[in-house]
């Protein structure tokens, strides 16, 4: 039985390739983890594949590497942030080491020519294999004539799709049972825009690219506001935000302000540094996202 690595995206493309390939290969299914997803827990997260679709998924974290080329992309941008090329060829490298140091014959994708975002472009898909150096290695189960293996495969079982329709998909999807239907691919914060000025504002604060991992989670939730260049005002928005940023504060390098007596945000500053040059902007910003029956209470020190 052949050995396959099925690179995860939490999207239903390449959910429908596990499906495709579950009964005839032996599969590793991985998902790489960088703080742009919209996984708020991991453990969570898995638990969830596991118990929608029996897979039991290798999350692993490459976050680190992936900031590596967030400022810095060989091959641009697209809409937004978001450095489709680098970051498939930055996957691909990687899933290419465990498939040597394991002994997997090739890795699945559920890319599809022709879709969004542009890296699915066929010219690009050519680039980012040779780039990835993984030529001869690519299963593509819902493209099958792009894939290019150096072995025997029945392809009847495959489709070969290209474009943006998702009409064969969402029959597969039926014919599998799979409820509720994810979105084609998994999400991916850096094509919002709304996240990615948020991200620009946490570069103006740091300047360097070394930025901690965490600094880019905690900025998905919350109001972010910039103060003289130099910090950053992470403000919740409601309980739940405000619960998360409270978590944050706990394991995080940052300046945690919360006033319990009075019904106020929770408020996270970045970095963790002295903010008394900042006090009374602070002061103004509890002032504006709280009742003002509590505004003579609001001191921080
Ligand atoms: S949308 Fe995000 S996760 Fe997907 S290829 Fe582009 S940068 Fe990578």
């Amino acid at each position: 039985m052949q050995k396959i690595i099925l690179l995860f995206s939490g999207g239903l493309d390449s959910l429908l390739c596990y499906y495709l390939l579950k009964d005839d290969f032996q599969l590793k299914v991985i998902q790489f983890y960088m703080p742009f997803l919209h996984i708020q827990d991991k453990d969570e997260y898995i638990k969830k594949i596991k118990m929608n679709h029996n897979i039991d998924l290798n999350l692993i974290n490459i976050s680190e590497k992936y900031l590596e080329i967030l400022f810095n992309p060989k091959f641009g941008y697209g809409n937004n942030l978001n450095p489709c090329v680098d970051c498939k060829i930055l996957f691909l490298k990687e899933a290419k080491k465990i498939m040597e140091e394991e002994g997997y014959d090739c890795i699945a994708t559920g890319e599809i020519p022709g879709q969004r975002p542009f890296s699915q472009q066929k010219s690009f898909m050519n680039l980012i294999e040779k780039e990835a150096g993984v030529r001869g290695f690519i299963l593509r189960p819902l493209a099958i004539s792009t894939s290019k293996i150096n072995f025997e495969i029945d392809k009847s079982k495959f489709l070969d799709l290209k474009g943006r329709s998702r009409k064969s998909q969402l029959q597969l999807a039926k014919k599998f049972n799979i409820n509720p239907i994810p979105s084609p691919a998994g999400g991916c914060l850096l094509t919002d825009e709304g996240y990615c000025k948020k991200v620009m504002l946490l570069r103006k604060v740091f300047k360097n690219n070394n930025l901690p991992p965490d600094y880019f989670e905690i900025i998905k939730y919350g109001r972010v506001i910039l103060i003289n260049n130099e910090y950053l005002i992470v403000v919740g928005r409601n309980k739940k935000e405000n619960k998360i940023l409270k978590n944050f504060s706990l394991n995080i390098p940052s300046v945690p302000i919360h006033l319990s007596e009075i019904p106020s945000p929770f408020i996270l500053v970045l970095p963790k540094k002295d903010i008394s040059p900042i006090k009374d902007k602070i002061i103004n910003i509890l002032k504006k996202y709280t009742k003002k029956e509590f505004h003579e209470k609001i001191k921080i020190f």
